[in-house]
């Protein structure tokens, strides 16, 4: 909670659920990137929280941004950013929409499969192209670890044909997965790396990029180490597996560059019990769930810290759910939360942490109830 949002919520009390954006948070995590990776461009994963203002403070601070789609381009050169600044880091792409891409000026490509080099031979000719290596996700609390991504084994192939169809084989990309509490998860990926690299030369191509992927985490409950930690161990990493040919480097940081700067403020419209028995959870049901915003609650795998004006009182545990008519709409259930016991209806909860991966999960008008409004100060 920063002073800005507790001031902004004090003076301007409206009805939620509402996510207030902290763009000083924004900029200050920006600068800690580019401080504890000093020789790595920042590419902003886009999708964590594409609100202009982030965009356009971004685009002023020198970030370059990594988007998914033509949508997510659009917003990036609106805010002010040159396509030199873009890279397309989907390895999911139309065709047609690389088509769109190089037509704007974006020059640098995602793949991890012969298919998708062939499209973008075909409608980027020329461009760079990085290959993207699966990687476990081992220690991350959203692991991506299956969907994108080659085995290893597999990259100097794709390269290579990338490079005889007449694009630049410019090199390779890994994410450790999202939230990644353990700083020395780049290793293994970087060690995978080097070899491909080693593997290309021998076949007379010079690859000179590694992209380290996003997956630097914020805090939810649990502390995390600080964005010096990751910078340190990257770049032992890297000298331990290129030695002095240290190759260029980018990082794509998404909920590490805006998940501290938002906070939702939501509200109890319902407290309940299902039985007379004192053993049954109480239920605790807020105006934003699963489908308004809190998507990441999904098996439970993140824990956002919530606040309530009765902090302090005696704590029970109460299952937390959403207020729509789907069952699936619960949080938190597996694991209970402790929630205090004087908690009522009406009550204003804020909930932490959540400036990654909520407003654009918002669903339209799912139940006729209204997507998350966002407020950026
Ligand atoms: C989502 C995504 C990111 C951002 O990941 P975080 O864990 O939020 O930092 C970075 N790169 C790619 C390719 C992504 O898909």
């Amino acid at each position: 909670m920063t002073d800005r949002i507790r001031e902004f919520l004090r003076t301007r009390r409206d009805e939620g659920p509402r996510l207030i954006i902290d763009l000083d948070v924004v900029r200050d995590n920006y600068n800690a990137f580019a401080g504890a990776l000093p020789d790595t461009r920042v590419f902003y994963a886009v999708k964590a929280n594409p609100a202009p203002e982030i965009l356009e403070l971004l685009t002023k601070l020198g970030s370059c941004f990594d988007t998914a789609s033509i949508g997510e381009i659009e917003m990036v050169l609106s805010a002010g950013a040159t396509a030199d600044r873009i890279s397309f880091g989907n390895t999911i792409k139309k065709e047609r929409d690389i088509a769109r891409a190089y037509e704007r000026g974006v020059r640098l490509f995602a793949v991890d499969c012969e298919a998708e080099v062939e499209k973008i031979a075909r409608a980027a000719p020329g461009s760079k192209v990085f290959c993207r290596i699966l990687c476990d996700g081992e220690g991350a609390e959203w692991p991506l670890s299956k969907k994108f991504g080659c085995v290893p084994e597999m990259a100097p192939r794709v390269l290579e044909l990338a490079h005889r169809l007449g694009l630049v084989a410019h090199g390779v990309s890994f994410h450790v997965g999202s939230q990644q509490r353990n700083p020395l998860m780049w290793n293994r990926a970087l060690a995978s790396a080097a070899s491909i690299f080693r593997e290309m030369a021998e076949r007379g191509i010079v690859l000179s990029m590694v992209n380290l992927g996003g997956g630097f985490p914020t805090k939810y409950l649990k502390d995390v180490p600080a964005v010096k930690a990751y910078g340190q161990a990257i770049f032992a990493a890297l000298r331990a597996h290129f030695g002095n040919r240290i190759p260029e480097t980018i990082i794509e940081p998404g909920r590490g560059m805006v998940g501290n700067a938002g906070i939702i403020e939501a509200e109890v419209v319902l407290v309940s019990n299902k039985s007379d028995d004192p053993s049954d959870l109480r239920w605790v049901y807020l105006d934003i769930g699963k489908f308004h915003g809190l998507a990441e609650t999904m098996d439970e795998a993140i824990r956002y810290p919530i606040r309530t004006p009765r902090d302090g009182d005696d704590l029970i545990p109460c299952v937390l759910a959403g207020p729509t008519c789907d069952s699936a709409d619960v949080m938190y259930e597996k694991e209970p939360y402790l929630l205090p016991f004087s908690l009522e209806i009406g009550d204003k909860v804020l909930i932490e942490g959540t400036g990654a991966y909520t407003t654009t999960y918002s669903s339209q008008n799912f139940n006729g109830m209204t997507g998350l409004r966002q407020i950026v100060i």
